[in-house]
């Protein structure tokens, strides 16, 4: 994987998007995550993922394309509809947590998924509890 700051036109949805939305690590909690951004190519009917990769931790947050681009706030294309049916909300995004990086006491968390305000109330959380004690999680 190469992950990298994806910059200009092309880049810009993706790293506009993790940039202005996820602004604290969930995993390390730190508040400057830089996150670098790679693509994962899969034939899987939600689509492609963007993968997230914070600076800090080298952890790694996952989130389907079309999420990420705002494709999936519709059920009239294929993949919203498929949101839809398999329960969840239409507008919500959601990211998985794909890779704990440095961060042990997250390794259970590996393969969950949370939305977008989850994963915020979690970075907020992980940064109030600095030293590492071990915070709850749901
Ligand atoms: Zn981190």
């Amino acid at each position: 994987m190469a992950f990298k700051r994806m910059e200009g036109f092309v880049g810009s949805v993706p790293q506009g998007f993790i940039d202005s939305r996820v602004k604290i690590c969930p995993l390390c909690g730190t508040t400057n995550p830089h996150w670098a951004i790679d693509q994962k190519m899969q034939l899987k009917m939600e689509g492609n993922l963007y993968l997230f990769q914070c600076e800090r931790c080298k952890g790694i947050l996952s989130s389907p394309v079309p999420d990420v681009t705002g494709y999936n706030n519709t059920i009239l294309t294929t993949t919203g509809l498929l949101k839809r049916m398999s329960g969840k909300k239409n507008g919500v995004i959601y990211l998985r947590i794909f890779d704990a990086g440095s961060n042990d006491k997250m390794r259970s968390l590996v393969g969950k998924e949370f939305t977008l305000e989850e994963i915020n109330q979690m970075g907020i959380e992980e940064k109030d509890s600095d030293s590492g004690s071990g915070g709850k999680y749901y």
